[in-house]
């Protein structure tokens, strides 16, 4: 068995919506479009000259990006470093397999050319070209047009109060659906995480996407009815083809993300919760074991995927983190075929995927639980060990 305590500092990323005047979203528009247009050229001589590091393609390409494109000092390097950092995320997708063997057809077209950028695609801003003034609501951000000041923006207030306490480094300008927003980065420290009286187990799935030793069962009936709906209408848009179809289903991905993001958000909140109440830590299988452990039958799978259990585990993290309540991972082999009374480990002490009735011992429990109950008792003795010395 193996376990993982948590970092000390929690990164997390705040969305505001900007609320620019007419003349001021017509800046920012423009602004997108010369530095996209500037990071295409970027793209086109790193993909020429196979230089895809900063620093090299620096010397090659900013005076020209500057002087052609009317780009600040600041919005020129950061244009060569997104250059990069997708250079750097698609040769991971290569080396990774993400696009197929060597030769396969969808690997040889992402080789042949350079990466693009759409001309609406998002851009980071530093402290330099753009500024924050939390009291007024406003921020004043660079633009190729002039430095615009006044920007109104707006969001909710928990995200308001935590971005003027914690707000550090970058953030993004992006624009979506005729909208404009600033993606921020705030870093939270962490409330020490006193030591766990027991813990909360928790199982992930897919009827229940969560369960919990102490038998709550977060019931995924009503997000799969919503998914599949959503699926069908994305069927029949995908068959027009249309124009407006395209549009249409692009925001119909957008909204189940949504809902999906508040969901998971609504369960990671009830589970931190609990474990505060009630003084103990939380253990969660290790996410990677997930997909590995679930083999399914393929419309199942389907939603599996694209359920996001990383996202339910990442926001338990977080919340837990900043209510100080301990996390830790362990290891998610058999905890669905052991039973958590008497450690009897057997295949048939599943009789189907809703039950358990251990063969050894006579104990039956709703399947689910009796795994969230092994997650427990594993996170219990993973502390021990952990903390031992
Ligand atoms: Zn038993």
């Amino acid at each position: 068995m193996w376990t993982l305590i948590v970092c000390s500092i929690v990164k997390l990323v705040v969305q505001v919506k900007l609320l620019p005047t007419p003349q001021q979203a017509a800046a920012l528009e423009a602004t997108l479009d010369a530095v996209n247009r500037a990071a295409n050229l970027v793209a086109a001589l790193a993909f020429q000259r196979r230089c895809f590091r900063n620093f090299d393609l620096r010397r090659h390409a900013y005076d020209q990006v500057k002087a052609e494109f009317g780009l600040a000092a600041q919005a020129a390097q950061h244009v060569i470093k997104k250059v990069c950092d997708a250079y750097r995320t698609l040769h991971a997708n290569l080396a990774g397999g993400n696009l197929g063997r060597p030769g396969s057809p969808r690997r040889v077209k992402a080789e042949a050319k350079p990466v693009s950028f759409r001309p609406l695609a998002a851009q980071p801003y530093d402290d330099r070209c753009l500024s924050w003034q939390h009291e007024a609501r406003t921020v004043s951000i660079w633009t190729t047009g002039g430095r615009l000041k006044g920007v109104a923006f707006t969001g909710s207030e928990e995200h308001l109060a935590l971005l003027a306490a914690h707000r550090r480094g970058e953030s993004d300008l992006v624009c979506r659906d005729g909208m404009w927003f600033l993606h921020a980065t705030i870093e939270v420290p962490d409330v020490p995480a006193a030591a766990p009286e027991g813990f909360l187990g928790v199982d992930l799935g897919i009827a229940d996407i969560a369960t919990t030793s102490d038998g709550v069962r977060r019931s995924g009936k009503g997000l799969n009815a919503v998914r599949h709906r959503h699926r069908a209408l994305r069927r029949r848009l995908q068959a027009k083809a249309t124009k407006s179809a395209k549009r249409l289903l692009k925001r119909r991905r957008r909204k189940e993300a949504r809902f999906a993001a508040d969901t998971n958000h609504v369960i990671a909140k009830q589970i931190v919760t609990e474990a505060e109440r009630t003084g103990r830590g939380i253990a969660l299988e290790d996410l990677q074991g997930i997909r590995e452990r679930v083999r399914l039958r393929k419309p199942q799978r389907v939603t599996l995927h694209g359920w996001s259990f990383h996202q339910l585990g990442g926001f338990i993290d977080y919340k837990a983190a900043r209510a100080g309540v301990a996390v830790i991972y362990v290891d998610p082999s058999y905890t669905s075929q052991q039973c958590s009374q008497c450690g009897h480990v057997d295949r048939r002490n599943r009789p189907d995927q809703a039950t358990f009735s251990c063969t050894s011992c006579g104990f039956a429990e709703h399947a689910d639980v009796n795994a969230a109950r092994n997650i427990a008792s594993r996170g219990e003795t993973g502390w021990a060990v952990s903390h031992a010395a």
